[in-house]
């Protein structure tokens, strides 16, 4: 499958997924069918074990991971999110200016997801949003002059996939639930609304410098990453946080991701909701000042090291004339 959106799914009752964040009137040859559905709106798709096709979706992958899906494939592989990222995760720009995003690894040499098995998904409870969603995809868009982002969802409809002719119907929001998808909206919905607001963002904001794509990689995907920084001496002299707010956030990964988003907008937006200490600025132009001055007494020492050393060179130069 090519276009830039869609995965594929598998079961133990299979789905897979294509999370579509920008979306332009479909092509004769797309897959997404060019009817926007809304929760209530039916459509027709069944995907079980017993299917002839069980397994295809997940055999050619291309399926980007959100925040929440990171944190809970790395929950259940017992690894950290730096080893999740490096051993199930492959790079890649969300957007001209670099925005990091992430896909899911396939296998060596094999466009199969990296957790198919002969059974089926090896991580089916802990699957990722987009292959829960699969074959419906989701638009997230924001109207110009509105304040929030509109979810609406679209068929997507592969040749391999035999379950779109089941004669199985649903509602949306029922289908919805069924994929367990609710808490997985309800956390990445956030961070949809970050990046969206980002890649809109246009020569108001200018391109991210490269300090904040950081920052931006350490709150969305590593997590644990994220956790040390905030105890950092660096973190606690810049904010004022409570220290049982700051006990609650640390308690659990969804408290902790959610700070973290938050931690994004204030970094990205300037949308202030973590308070900042009063002196924290003027503690941070006193050390800038430090720095300055002790890389300018070095670069005089530098210069007279060398003055020194060139006027050795000539002494010896003109005893040996
Ligand atoms: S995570 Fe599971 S459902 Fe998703 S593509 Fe991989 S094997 Fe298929
Ligand atoms: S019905 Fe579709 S989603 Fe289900 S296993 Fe077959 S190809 Fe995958």
């Amino acid at each position: 499958m090519s276009i830039d959106i869609p995965l594929p799914p598998p079961p133990e009752s299979g789905q897979g997924q294509p999370e579509i964040k920008e979306y332009s009137d479909p092509s004769p040859m797309t897959p997404v069918q060019p009817v926007q559905l809304g929760p209530e709106d039916r459509f027709q798709f069944n995907c079980h074990k017993g299917i002839a096709c069980f397994n295809k979706c997940c055999q050619n992958i291309d399926i980007m991971l959100a925040p929440y899906d990171i944190l809970r494939l790395k929950k259940r592989l017992g690894l950290s999110s730096r080893d999740f990222i490096d051993n199930f995760t492959r790079d890649f720009a969300m957007d001209g200016h670099g925005m990091p995003g992430l896909k899911l690894a396939t296998k060596d040499e094999s466009p199969a997801c990296a957790f198919l098995t002969p059974e089926g998904c090896g991580v089916y409870a802990d699957r990722p949003s987009a292959c829960r969603y699969y074959a419906l995809g989701l638009l997230s868009m924001r109207r110009k002059d509105s304040p929030t982002d509109e979810d609406s969802y679209f068929v997507v409809k592969e040749d391999h996939c035999l379950g779109h002719e089941e004669p199985k119907t649903q509602t949306v929001r029922d289908y919805r639930k069924e994929q367990g998808l609710e808490d997985y909206d309800a956390i990445n919905r956030e961070w949809r609304q970050i990046v969206l607001k980002k890649r809109s963002s246009g020569p108001t904001i200018g391109k991210p410098s490269e300090r904040s794509m950081e920052l931006f990689f350490l709150a969305s995907y590593d997590l644990d990453g994220f956790r040390d920084f905030i105890s950092t001496p660096g973190f606690t002299e810049l904010f004022e946080l409570d220290p049982a707010e700051k006990e609650l956030l640390l308690a659990t990964d969804e408290a902790l991701l959610r700070f973290a988003f938050r931690f994004l907008k204030q970094a990205l937006y300037g949308e202030i909701s973590i308070p900042v200490r009063a002196d924290a600025a003027d503690k941070r132009r006193e050390r800038y000042r430090q720095r300055v001055e002790q890389m300018e007494r070095e670069a005089v020492e530098r210069k007279t090291m060398d003055q020194d050393a060139q006027y050795e060179s000539l002494k010896y130069e003109s005893q040996d004339d």
